[in-house]
């Protein structure tokens, strides 16, 4: 039998559910002293405290890891990011701190005009390579499922080439890769001033070849003034839904357009950034149960406001917290820095934080029967952290305290001695 006993948990917090954790709920992290959990052949079977757990499962030949009086929590999932592209903006930045505007930027040949030419002219191995080494990174963080977006190709092929780095991905390394198209992150040069030619050209030519490959499981949209406008979203995203895909927004990031209230009629899985959404657009997703997916680290590096976190989860509504990992305004993978932020600047509790990366994260990319929480049947995705409680996550301000990666029942990660993610 093969069969993993971790014992000597201080701390064991479950985030246990299969559906996202809304309002008062998420400070109910499923939290168990002296806990015990079980694991066979790369699934959860048992999880609780000793007492309860460790007599049952414990035979001759299993294989006891004892986690030294440590906290062990399920791994992240980064449910925003656009991890696939190639080329970096480092001038930008120094542009943006030394108080360049948008347009500023724009005009030097900056922004996602940038990415996009340098993602074209990629190869697929090399942005397949860059992905491994970014997948990496993200699991020394702890994330050991991470959802990526298309959006810097903006034409067939290159769309379905960065979609394609996600598979080969997802395929070659430990970590579990969830493929969404955005192809409408923004219009592309050859259809300025036609932005509903070029939602046409991506429902008609690209999304069908998607579909066919099975390349993507949600469709996004930039939804913002100026970019692709409310009843454009709509559409756009009604024809997806018709073609069985989920369905993600960016919206109320710049503008309060009514993107969540649009994620609500929809049905969408998630509704992102939020920065500017209404009161009505908080009820709205609350009451349809649409995960509001928070970005702390982009209004960091942009200097916004942050999302009202505190007004959502008062509300009722469900949170999920990621990187948006990107190569413009969000050129960080750290998960530290999410929660610090989420801690200090958006005044979620510690276990809010936590459920936000984990169960509700699993819930905003459509895996909460598989990971997202320590439960019997779902795969074991585990941290071993190296502090006694997850009071020190925030605490410990922008440090990583993952000490050990579980991911399919296996040590992938030690800080101290073992880094096989592939
Ligand atoms: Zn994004």
């Amino acid at each position: 039998m093969d069969r993993l006993i971790l014992i000597n948990i201080n701390q064991l917090v479950t985030c246990k559910g299969k559906a996202p954790k809304k309002g008062a709920a998420m400070n109910d992290a499923g939290i168990f002293s002296n806990g015990c959990v079980v694991i066979e052949s790369g699934r959860i079977v048992a999880a609780g405290s000793v007492p309860e757990v460790f007599s049952k499962f414990k035979d001759s030949d299993c294989e006891i890891l004892d986690c030294s009086r440590n906290a062990v929590i399920p791994g992240f999932v980064d449910s925003h990011t656009h991890f696939i592209f190639a080329g970096s903006r480092p001038d930008e930045f120094a542009m943006r701190m030394a108080g360049s505007t948008y347009m500023d930027i724009m005009d030097a040949g900056g922004g996602i005009v940038s990415t996009v030419s340098k993602t074209r002219l990629a190869g697929l191995e090399e942005l397949t390579t860059q992905g491994m080494k970014r997948a990496d990174s993200m699991i020394t963080f702890g994330v050991t499922t991470v959802e990526g977006k298309s959006g810097y190709g903006l034409d067939r092929d290159s769309e379905i080439k960065q979609l394609k780095a996600m598979k080969d991905v997802n395929e070659r390394h430990f970590i579990d890769v969830v493929p969404t198209f955005l192809g409408a992150h923004t219009v592309p040069g050859e259809f300025t001033g036609r932005s509903n030619d070029y939602l046409e050209y991506l429902l008609k030519e690209v999304l069908p070849v998607v579909k066919k490959n099975n390349l993507a499981e949600f469709v996004d949209i930039f939804c913002e003034k100026g970019v692709f406008e409310i009843e454009q979203s709509e559409y756009y995203l009604g024809e997806a839904r018709k073609m069985g895909f989920g369905l993600k927004l960016h919206a109320d990031e710049i503008v309060s357009l009514g993107g969540a209230e649009l994620a609500a009629r929809l049905g969408a899985v998630s509704a992102d950034h939020l920065l500017k959404v209404s009161n009505e657009g908080i009820r709205a997703m609350a009451e349809m149960g649409v995960i509001s997916t928070l970005l702390p680290t982009t209004a960091f590096c942009l200097k916004e406001e942050y999302a009202d976190a505190r007004g959502i989860i008062d509300s009722g509504g469900a949170v999920a917290l990621a990187t948006d990992f990107n190569p413009g305004s969000s050129f960080t993978n750290s998960i530290p820095l999410v929660m610090a932020l989420a801690a200090i600047e958006m005044n979620m509790s510690v276990e809010e934080i936590i459920i936000a990366l984990t169960i509700n994260g699993a819930c905003a990319v459509n895996r909460q029967n598989e990971i997202g929480s320590i439960e019997a049947g779902k795969k074991a995705d585990i941290l071993i952290l190296e502090c006694p409680s997850i009071n020190y996550l925030p605490y410990n301000t922008g440090i990583n305290l993952v000490q050990k990666v579980i991911k399919d029942g296996k040590v992938v990660y030690d800080k101290y001695e073992k880094h096989e993610y592939r």
